[in-house]
C-alpha cells in the first residue's frame, strides 16, 4: 500500500486534503489523473444503470431513472431512517494511551484456562503484528490457547483484566460507548438545536424521499429503479487504508423497487449484473469474493445482503467490502411514510392494488472502487525503467493515449499537435513534448496510459507513427490516418 499511496501522490492521482497544512485525517483530494479515473468509473456506472440499463430476465431493458438530491435534507429524514438514533459504532477509550478504538474492531484474546490477563489487539492498527506481540506477552502460549472475542461482546466485568492494544497494564479500557457518525451543521443564522441538520451519511435516503415525486412525474412502473451518485459523509472513528475508509467519500447507489414476491429473482439478477460490471473493468474473478452476510451481521432492515469483496492489499490474503447488495424490504418507504405523514404507496393499475414496494439496493463506494482499480492495476515490472506500470482497463485509464514527438524539434511538433487536436475531440489524450523519449514512456507507464504514438523522422516521409503498447512494450508502425480507428477499437471495442 505504501508504494501505491506514494505513486498516487507522485503522479497526481490522490493527495491528502489540506496537504500544505499537514492534511486532515480521513479526507482526500483527487488530482488531475485521479479525477479522470473517478469520472471514468462514475460515468461507466451511470451508463450501465441509467443510460443503457441491462436487459431484465424477460429480455427487455429494465427501467432506471437518475436523481441528484441534496446533501442536506430535513433532519426528520434521519430520524425516520434510524440514523439519528442508531448510526453508531461502539467505541472504547484507553485512559492511559488516550487512544480511541472501534469496539467491534478490537479482538480480545482470553486465555482458555481463564488464568492471567486477556490481551486486546486493534485490527485498525496497520502495523501491529498480532502473533508476535501475543507471543511476547503470553510468554510462549499460542493463539490456540486463547479464545478470540470482539471487545463489544466481552462481559463488562472482564474489562479490568484486559491489557489494551497500546499499553502494558490491565484495566485502562473504558466500556464500549456509542458514537454517532453523522456530521452535523446548523442551517440559518443561529446555531441552536432547532436548526441542526446533518450531512447525509449515505445517498440512498434522497431516493426514498423522492420516490413519490419520481412516480408522479415520470412514466415509471414497478419494477423500476432510481440511481444516484454523490458525496456521503461519515465521521468514521478510524479512517484508514488510504481512501478505503474516509470521512468524505462518494457512493453510487441504485434503489430497485419491485413487488415482494419478485425479490428473490431480482436479487439474483442484480448480484449477477454487479459481478459482470466489476469483471468487465478488469477486477479478476480470483480477486473478488461474494459474501452472503451472516444473519447475525445484517443491518436491522435487511433480510439478505451480499457483499462484493475485493482482495485489497491491506486485507490480503483476505478480502474487504467493495459493494453491498441489500434487500432492504420496504423499511425505508414505511418509515418515511410514518414520519412524514405522506402516503408513499404505489398504485398498480393492472392489479388495481396499492402497496409499498420492496427494495433491492446495490450500493457501491465510487472512491472505494477507484482504490480497487488502482490496486489491481499496480504492476511491478523490473524490466522497464519506471519499475512499475498501471495496467488499467483501457476504458478506465485516465489518459487513453499520449502523443510524443520524438524530439522537440520543429518538424515533429506540428504533426504531433495536429494529431492531438484531432484525437482530443473523442479521447482524453496527452501531448507530451519535452524530455527524452524513455522518460516520457516511463511516465506514461506509471500513469497507466495504454498507448503512446511517437512522431519521428519517418512520419514526415511516409505518414506513419510508432504505437507503443503499455503492457507488452511492443512497438509497431501504423498510418497517421488509422490512429483514431485504432484507438476506437482498442478503447471502445469498435471502429
Ligand atoms: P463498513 O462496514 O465498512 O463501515 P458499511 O457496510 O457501513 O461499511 P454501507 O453503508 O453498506 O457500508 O455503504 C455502501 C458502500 O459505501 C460500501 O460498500 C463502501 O464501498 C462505501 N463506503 C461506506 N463507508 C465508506 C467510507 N467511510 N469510505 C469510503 N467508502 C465507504
Amino acid at each position: 500500500m505504501k508504494d501505491i499511496v506514494a505513486l498516487c501522490k507522485r503522479r497526481g492521482f490522490i493527495f491528502p486534503a489540506s496537504d500544505i497544512y499537514g492534511g486532515l485525517n480521513g479526507f482526500w483530494d483527487y488530482g488531475p489523473l485521479g479525477v479522470e479515473l473517478k469520472n471514468n468509473l462514475r460515468d461507466r456506472w451511470w451508463r450501465d444503470m441509467v443510460i443503457a440499463p441491462p436487459l431484465g430476465p424477460d429480455g427487455t431493458p429494465v427501467n432506471i431513472v437518475g436523481l441528484d438530491s441534496s446533501i442536506i435534507q430535513n433532519p426528520k429524514c434521519w430520524e425516520a431512517s434510524g440514523h439519528v438514533g442508531g448510526f453508531n459504532d461502539p467505541m472504547v477509550d484507553c485512559r492511559e494511551s488516550k487512544k480511541r478504538y472501534r469496539a467491534d474492531h478490537v479482538f480480545v484474546l482470553i486465555p482458555k484456562d481463564g488464568e492471567g490477563h486477556a490481551f486486546a489487539f486493534d485490527q485498525d492498527a496497520e502495523d501491529v503484528e498480532i502473533e508476535k506481540r501475543l507471543k511476547k506477552l503470553s510468554r510462549g502460549k499460542s493463539v490456540a490457547d486463547f479464545n478470540k472475542e470482539v471487545l463489544d461482546q466481552v462481559p463488562l466485568d472482564m474489562f479490568s483484566n484486559i491489557i489494551g492494544p497500546d499499553v502494558k497494564t490491565a484495566g485502562t479500557l473504558t466500556e464500549p460507548r456509542q458514537f454517532n457518525m453523522m456530521f452535523h451543521t446548523y442551517v440559518g443564522a443561529t446555531a441552536s438545536e432547532d436548526n441542526k441538520a446533518y450531512l447525509r451519511p449515505e445517498t440512498c435516503a434522497g431516493i426514498f424521499l423522492n420516490f413519490k415525486n419520481v412516480v408522479d412525474s415520470s412514466r415509471v412502473k414497478v419494477p423500476f429503479g432510481i440511481a444516484q451518485i454523490g458525496k456521503a459523509f461519515r465521521n468514521e472513528v478510524t479512517p484508514r487504508n488510504f481512501i478505503f475508509r474516509s470521512r468524505e467519500f462518494e457512493q453510487m447507489e441504485l434503489e430497485w423497487f419491485c413487488a415482494e414476491e419478485d425479490v428473490p429473482m431480482w436479487f439474483d439478477f442484480w448480484v449477477e449484473q454487479r459481478r459482470a460490471f466489476w469483471l468487465s473493468l478488469g477486477l479478476p474473478k480470483s480477486e473478488l469474493h461474494f459474501l452472503d452476510v451472516d444473519k447475525a451481521d445484517l443491518a436491522h432492515y435487511s433480510s439478505r445482503t451480499i457483499d462484493i469483496e475485493y482482495r485489497f492489499p491491506f486485507a490480503a490474503p483476505g478480502f474487504d467490502e467493495l459493494e453491498g447488495i441489500a434487500h432492504r424490504g420496504n423499511y425505508d418507504l414505511t418509515q418515511h411514510q410514518e414520519f412524514s405523514g405522506q402516503k408513499l404507496d404505489y398504485f398498480d393499475q393492472a392489479e388495481n392494488k396499492r402497496f409499498l414496494p420492496h427494495v433491492i439496493e446495490p450500493s457501491t463506494g465510487l472512491t472505494r472502487g477507484v482504490l480497487a482499480l488502482i490496486c489491481q492495476a499496480y504492476t511491478v515490472d523490473e524490466n522497464r525503467p519506471s519499475g512499475v506500470y498501471l495496467d488499467f482497463h483501457p476504458s478506465m485509464a485516465p489518459k487513453k493515449a499520449a502523443i510524443l514527438p520524438l524530439t522537440a524539434k520543429d518538424k515533429h511538433v506540428p504533426t504531433a499537435q495536429k494529431l492531438y487536436l484531432d484525437l482530443r475531440d473523442e479521447f482524453v489524450v496527452d501531448l507530451d513534448i519535452k524530455q527524452n523519449i524513455g522518460k516520457r514512456y516511463a511516465r506514461q507507464d506509471e500513469i497507466g496510459t495504454p498507448y503512446c504514438f511517437t512522431i519521428d523522422n519517418e512520419t514526415a516521409e511516409d505518414h506513419s507513427v510508432t504505437v507503443r503498447d503499455r503492457n507488452t512494450m511492443a512497438q509497431e508502425r501504423i498510418h497517421l490516418d488509422k490512429v483514431k480507428d485504432f484507438l476506437r477499437e482498442k478503447i471502445n471495442g469498435r471502429s
